[in-house]
C-alpha cells in the first residue's frame, strides 16, 4: 500500500489505549507524524515507544479534553512540535456503568456528556481554528452505532452523548467544508477493547455474547476502525462530507 499520509501531521485524542493506539499506529506507517494525546503519560508513551519501533515519528502529550486550555496547549503543541495540523481524530470517549434512565447518577450523566461531547466538541474547535486558516484538513470524530443507530437497555448517558456527536460531526462538516475542513465519524459496534467487556465478562462469556448478538459473529478489532479512521482522512474520500461509517458487523444492519 502507498504512504497516504507522508509529511502529513495527525492528532489522535485518546491515542495512548485500545482504537486510539491503533490509529495512531496506522497512521504513523503510512508515513504521518502522529501527536497522541491523553490525561495519563505512560499509555501515551508506550504508544510512542511502539510508533518509533517501527521507524515512525510520534509525540505524546497529556491534556484533558473537558478542559479548554488544555485542549488550546494541545492544537498549539501539535503545531509547534511538526508545523501543522493536517488531520485530527477526536477518538476519547467513556462509558459509566449501566442504568436505566431514572437511575443514572447525576455525576456519571455529567461525566459521559462532559468527556464524549463536550471534549469533540471543543477538540474540534481548535482544531478546526488552525485549520480553516492553516489550508484545511481532515477530521474523524469517534462517535458509536449505540446511539444515532441503536439504543439498549440501561446505556441512555453513553447512547445519548453518543448520537450528539453524531449531529456534531454533521453540522461540524456543513458549517466548515467552505473553509476546507472535511469533518466525518466512524461509529464502530463493538470493538475488542476493554470497553466493550460487560462488568465480571469472561472472555470466553463476552465471545458467546458477540456470536449470539453480531450477524458476523465477534468484536471488530481496533485494526479495523483505523482503517476506516484513514480511508475518512485520506485524499481519496475528499468528496466525503459529515457523513458516518458504521462499522457493527451488522448489528443495525
Ligand atoms: P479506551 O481504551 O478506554 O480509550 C479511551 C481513551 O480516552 C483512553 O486512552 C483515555 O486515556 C482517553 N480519555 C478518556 N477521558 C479523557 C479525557 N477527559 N481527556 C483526554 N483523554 C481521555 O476505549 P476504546 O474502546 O479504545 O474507545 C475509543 C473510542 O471508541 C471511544 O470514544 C469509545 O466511546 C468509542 N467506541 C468504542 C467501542 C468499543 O466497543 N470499544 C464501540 C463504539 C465506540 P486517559 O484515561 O489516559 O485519559
Amino acid at each position: 500500500m502507498t504512504a497516504r499520509f507522508t509529511g502529513r501531521t495527525v492528532l489522535v485524542t485518546g491515542g495512548g489505549t485500545g482504537i486510539g493506539r491503533a490509529v495512531a499506529l496506522a497512521f504513523a506507517r503510512e508515513g504521518a507524524r502522529v501527536v497522541v494525546a491523553g490525561r495519563r503519560e505512560e499509555p501515551l508513551k508506550e504508544t510512542v515507544v511502539l510508533i518509533e519501533a517501527e521507524g515512525g515519528q510520534a509525540t505524546a502529550a497529556t491534556a484533558d479534553v473537558t478542559r479548554p486550555e488544555d485542549v488550546r496547549a494541545l492544537v498549539a503543541l501539535t503545531v509547534e512540535t511538526y508545523g501543522g495540523l493536517d488531520v485530527a481524530v477526536n477518538n476519547v470517549g467513556t462509558a459509566v456503568p449501566p442504568a436505566k434512565v431514572a437511575d443514572i447518577a447525576e455525576d456519571d450523566w455529567h461525566t459521559v456528556l462532559s468527556v464524549n461531547l463536550t471534549g469533540t466538541w471543543l477538540s474540534m474547535k481548535h482544531e478546526i481554528d488552525h485549520m480553516r486558516t492553516h489550508g484545511g484538513g481532515a477530521i474523524v470524530n469517534i462517535a458509536s452505532n449505540l446511539g444515532a443507530h441503536l439504543r439498549k437497555e440501561g446505556l441512555g448517558a453513553y447512547a445519548t452523548s453518543k448520537a450528539a456527536v453524531s449531529a456534531l460531526t454533521r453540522s461540524a462538516a456543513r458549517d466548515h467544508i467552505a473553509d476546507g475542513v472535511r469533518i466525518n465519524a466512524v461509529s464502530p459496534g463493538p470493538v475488542d477493547t476493554p470497553m466493550s467487556t460487560r462488568p465480571g465478562e469472561s472472555p470466553a462469556d463476552k465471545a458467546e455474547r458477540m456470536r449470539r448478538d453480531v450477524p458476523a459473529g465477534r468484536a471488530g478489532s481496533p485494526e479495523e476502525v483505523a482503517a476506516a479512521v484513514l480511508h475518512l482522512a485520506s485524499d481519496e474520500a475528499a468528496y466525503t462530507v459529515g457523513t458516518e461509517l458504521v462499522l457493527d458487523g451488522g448489528v443495525t444492519a
